[in-house]
């Protein structure tokens, strides 16, 4: 059977490759490069979560790479820090390493979870992969697993695979959490203007019943009035 390398980014992210590849006829090999996930304890998080996903499928897990340092990546950036043109930037490390690994390992070919994401810049992988490649004489099998985005996350749910909420770097946790403060703002916003709707509501209610109960107590009072004149006469 043919081996191929797949860099990894994540557990649930491997999920759909894994099993498409073996449906292909390859014997997957997974490789755990990715220098760029902040902070510490979520690179670790995610390392431990392939080394879950490793032992579940019974396939290798070859892992390489230190903890992240940021500061420095973001130096490196030299001001490209927009989604997109930061990530060519963190695509082409982690291409780069693979393909030197899968031509100096003797694997047959190699290729990325990172195509299984969409929320990647698809093209941007594939050129690096490709140009990677050519560097080491390694051979890229492209594919697009994007298709299978939801059988990957449900059957991520299914085994309890640690799920991340933010890409990896540094930027991309600060633009989660900055979303993630918007939405519950905007909930807590949304709660608050409900809570006066229906307090003003409740009012309207107290008013109108307030209003009919005086004006039938006034037609009472006037109906015994009458009464009253009659018996009076
Ligand atoms: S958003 Fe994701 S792909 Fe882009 S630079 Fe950050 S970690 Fe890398």
């Amino acid at each position: 059977m043919p081996r191929i390398l797949l860099h990894a980014c994540c557990g649930p992210c491997a999920l759909m490759p894994i099993s498409r590849l073996r449906d292909e006829g390859w014997a997957p090999e997974l490789f755990w490069f990715n220098p760029n996930i902040h902070p510490v304890d979520e690179w670790l998080k995610r390392r431990d979560a392939l080394r879950e996903v490793a032992e579940k499928f019974g396939i290798p897990l070859h892992e390489e790479g230190s903890e992240p340092d940021p500061a420095a990546w973001v130096r490196e950036l030299g001001g490209e820090t927009a989604f997109g043109a930061r990530c060519v930037q963190c695509y082409r490390p982690r291409m780069i390493r693979t393909a030197e690994f899968a031509a100096a390992q003797g694997f047959d070919a190699f290729t990325s979870s990172l195509l299984y994401s969409k929320y990647q810049n698809h093209e941007s992988i594939v050129a690096e992969a490709e140009q990677a490649a050519a560097r080491f004489g390694a051979s890229f099998l492209y594919r697009d697993f994007r298709p299978f985005w939801w059988d990957g996350i449900n059957m991520s749910k299914e085994l309890g695979i640690y799920r991340q909420k933010w890409c990896g770097c540094i930027l991309s946790m600060k633009e989660a959490l900055a979303q993630q403060k918007e939405a519950e703002e905007r909930k807590a916003a949304q709660k608050a203007e409900r809570a006066a709707r229906l307090a003003r509501e409740a009012e309207e209610r107290r008013i109108k019943k307030e209003a009919l109960a005086a004006k039938q107590a006034e037609k009472a009072r006037k109906r015994l009035e009458k009464i009253d004149s009659k018996n009076m006469a």
